[in-house]
């Protein structure tokens, strides 16, 4: 048997990077620790303000919620938004896992409509997608869906006056991003990265990442000690369309290769972050139709909601 690095119990689970051996009960004070300090490190919540938090029912999102709650529990007002893309199948099964967690913490909810807001659900998006798959749209579903679900949560956070808006955005979504925007050469969304968006604007509400400093791995068996009904189910069928597949599959294989590979990345922007602030000085604009803040004139929803309606 294996002891854990802090006690005499059985280690439950190892990490590879540090290297740690860690018993049930040590894990979870581990992981929990380090969600607390990357929220004080990166000042993402601070006492008193009043957060979204957004839920789709998955492990991130749900250990998110739990965990801000449990970190904030008085004077800080906590209130969940799950967007339903209209994916039958998929997002009905999710969202019922997230009104579970709602209604065991008693937050108060806003289930936020694709098709009710924007005049399309993700479903209907995909099957023009497909048919004009010959024309010159080369875009996915999930580009799509990526964009109309980050203008719906911030359009909702802004409608609630929150001063922050939280995603359980992890470690490895991090670094996949990073990827993703260097093999893109996007030199703007790569600058806007990080634990929390500095964008300052009355029409952008900050988003904050507790999960940030957090490894998928590890929010898996956190949830799975803590006994958490989370939905993994089914992934969603258009997930099979979307380019971070490949980078997740590239990221996890070096760092099964080189153990720490991850944390290094986030280490190597954060050095970063100051000059890219510096240089990331392109002026933003307001859209020209609804507001929202662009680097063009129009705001990336807009013009995919024009390309839909043509
Ligand atoms: Fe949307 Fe793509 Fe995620 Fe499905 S896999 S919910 S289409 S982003
Ligand atoms: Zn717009």
């Amino acid at each position: 048997m294996r002891k854990c690095d802090r006690c005499s119990k059985e280690a439950k689970i190892f990490l590879a990077y540090g290297p740690h051996w860690l018993c049930k009960q040590h894990f979870l004070e581990f992981f929990e620790k380090r969600v607390r300090k990357t929220i004080n490190k990166f000042k993402l919540v601070k006492p008193g303000e009043k957060i979204a938090v957004g839920v789709s029912g998955g492990k991130d999102s749900i250990t998110c919620l739990h965990l801000l709650k449990s970190i904030f529990p008085k004077g800080t007002e906590i209130i969940g938004v799950s967007i339903d893309e209209g994916i039958k199948g998929y997002r009905d099964k999710a969202l019922k896992v997230a009104k579970k967690h709602y209604k065991e913490l008693g937050v108060d909810f806003t289930v936020v409509s694709v098709k009710k807001e924007l005049g399309f659900s993700m479903s209907e998006i995909a099957r023009k997608l497909a048919e004009r798959k010959n024309e010159q749209e080369t875009q996915s579903t999930c580009s799509y869906c990526g964009v109309f679900r980050r203008k719906l949560l911030n359009d909702f956070a802004l409608r609630e006056k929150c001063k922050k808006l939280a995603t359980g955005h992890n470690l490895d979504d991090e670094v996949q991003t990073m990827l993703m925007n260097i093999m893109q050469n996007d030199f703007q969304k790569f600058s806007w990265l990080g634990p929390i968006t500095g964008l300052k604007s009355k029409r952008f509400v900050p988003r904050v990442k507790p999960l940030y400093e957090s490894p998928e791995k590890e929010i898996i068996a956190y949830t799975q000690f803590r006994g958490w009904r989370v939905y993994d189910g089914e992934c969603c069928p258009f997930s099979w369309q979307a380019k971070r597949n490949a980078f997740r599959k590239a990221v996890d294989d070096i760092e099964s290769k080189y153990p720490n590979a991850k944390f290094a990345a986030l280490k190597f922007f954060q050095q970063l972050k100051p000059v890219l602030e510096k240089a990331e000085s392109k002026k933003l604009n307001h859209c020209r139709n609804c507001g929202a803040l662009t680097s063009s004139i129009e705001c990336s929803a807009c013009k995919q909601l024009k390309k839909l309606s043509s």
